[in-house]
């Protein structure tokens, strides 16, 4: 795609719409040097050498690759206005677009055409935002989420002045729901977070049992799909059916835009089933609210100021990659498809060794070692990660996630365990191109070890 072209053609249009105003001149106080402006970026540009090369197939690292070049597109052209998403004062178009957007994503989720939702500057807003509408319905109870739930659940709940409970995991790194339900049972939760897609692991919680287990206990439940939400668009076919479809019957859900929308930094989103919960953001604001009758996002957000920004970028995006399975489904099933038979390769290879099933497009293993101590494995990971950046010629990027001794022995119970856990290597394959280059990938971590 050219991006050149279509940057150009937003520039294009940027001025125009500048011209309908009339011209003034810029005040002195914000000329700078054309030649210090030069050299100014040239030093920029060359501090901005010093990162990982995210778009290219050889970082399997961490979740993170760049804009689609449609987002960037979207973002820019609405960055040059600035507009502010926190109300139709600070620009309606963009506003108009958010809840365009968040229609959207209800219709992915199953949720009827009553909801109430909006954007956030990301996933741990949101779900800040998801359990403070706990507590509000909830005042004097807890809130439950599992021990491989993200830890931005047990920070909020210290935010919130909530009481947290982790419940222990499975060998799947999943919420144990015997666990739960013991829980449960104590009348001390309020809301469940489920998880389908956990961080780490991309484990798929299994949303549609706990939703029927918290029915017996009269407790709510949030979705965090901040990273495994998109994932819906393949519910039934690649993936099973049953946890998303039951996000339509959970109380609310985050999903990150800046994950697996294709979106960058600063785009993140909570839906509410009901929309009555918006009286619990109920305030007013003696600058804002005044063009317009009609409800502004920020009546029912915590942030104030938004980038109007972010749902320009979304909205161009989804014009394009719609929330289909042809559309933006394609995009995860192509780095699910690359998990999937990577993990295969790593179970018939004989340096390899496969820490858990991948569920997502998460793939954790571990260098085959002799002994198998935790000791040596976590050694050998390390080694695999940090000879694989520093390889001058042909680098390799991959990541670690640490895994406790209780872990590891449930799902490799003949492990020597003279640690208290140990590193594996950790590859999200989240850009669609992992799956063309994964012969490559998997022989140079090969010949890595081999060394
Ligand atoms: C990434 C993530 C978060 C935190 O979201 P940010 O956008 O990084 O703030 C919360 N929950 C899950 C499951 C995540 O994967």
């Amino acid at each position: 795609m050219d991006l050149q072209h279509w940057l150009n053609e937003a520039l294009a249009n940027h001025e125009k719409w500048t011209a309908d105003y009339g011209t003034f001149t810029p005040h002195s106080s914000l000329q700078v040097d054309p030649t210090v402006f030069g050299s100014a970026l040239a030093e920029l540009q060359d501090r901005l050498r010093d990162n990982y090369p995210f778009f290219h197939p050889r970082y399997a690292g961490q979740m993170l690759k760049p804009p689609h070049p449609a987002a960037v597109v979207g973002y820019l052209s609405a960055m040059l206005i600035n507009p502010n998403n926190h109300a139709l004062d600070g620009g309606p178009a963009t506003a108009t677009m958010e809840r365009e957007i968040i229609s959207d994503l209800a219709q992915m989720f199953g949720y009827s055409t009553q909801h109430l939702g909006h954007l956030t500057s990301s996933g741990t807003i949101a779900n800040l935002e998801a359990l403070f509408v706990a507590r509000s319905l909830h005042p004097t109870q807890g809130i439950a989420y599992s021990a491989e739930a993200h830890y931005t659940h047990s920070r909020m709940c210290g935010v919130l002045n909530m009481e947290g409970h982790a419940v222990q995991a499975d060998n799947r790194g999943r919420m144990d729901l015997d666990a739960l339900e013991t829980l449960l049972k104590t009348g001390k939760v309020g809301t469940v977070v489920v998880t389908p897609g956990t961080t780490a692991l991309g484990a798929i919680e299994p949303v549609h049992e706990v939703r029927e287990l918290t029915r017996r206990y009269d407790a709510r439940v949030h979705v965090d799909g901040a990273y495994g939400g998109f994932f819906t668009l393949l519910a039934g076919t690649d993936l099973p059916a049953a946890p998303w479809q039951a996000i339509a019957d959970c109380d609310s859900v985050v999903v990150d835009p800046h994950k697996h929308g294709l979106q960058p930094y600063g785009c993140g989103a909570v839906l509410f089933k009901d929309p009555e919960v918006g009286r619990f953001y109920l305030h007013d604001s003696p600058y804002t609210y005044f063009t317009s009758d009609e409800l502004h996002l920020g009546e029912i957000s915590l942030e104030c100021s938004r980038a109007g920004a972010a749902a320009a970028g979304l909205w161009l995006t989804l014009r394009l990659l719609p929330l289909t399975r042809d559309g933006l489904g394609e995009v995860l099933a192509a780095g699910r498809r690359a998990a999937v038979r990577w993990s295969e390769m790593i179970r018939e290879s004989d340096s390899l060794e496969l820490y858990q099933e991948p569920e997502l497009d998460i793939v954790t293993y571990f260098p085959r070692t002799d002994p198998r101590t935790l000791s040596a494995i976590d050694a050998a990971s390390h080694r695999v990660m940090d000879t694989g950046m520093n390889a001058p010629e042909d680098p390799i990027f991959l990541s670690v996630a640490r895994a406790s001794r209780a872990a590891f022995e449930a799902r490799h119970p003949g492990i020597t365990a003279d640690a208290d856990g140990a590193r594996v290597l950790r590859s999200v394959l989240m850009k669609p191109e992992s799956e063309d280059y994964l012969d490559t990938l998997h022989a140079r971590v090969l010949s890595l070890l081999a060394r």
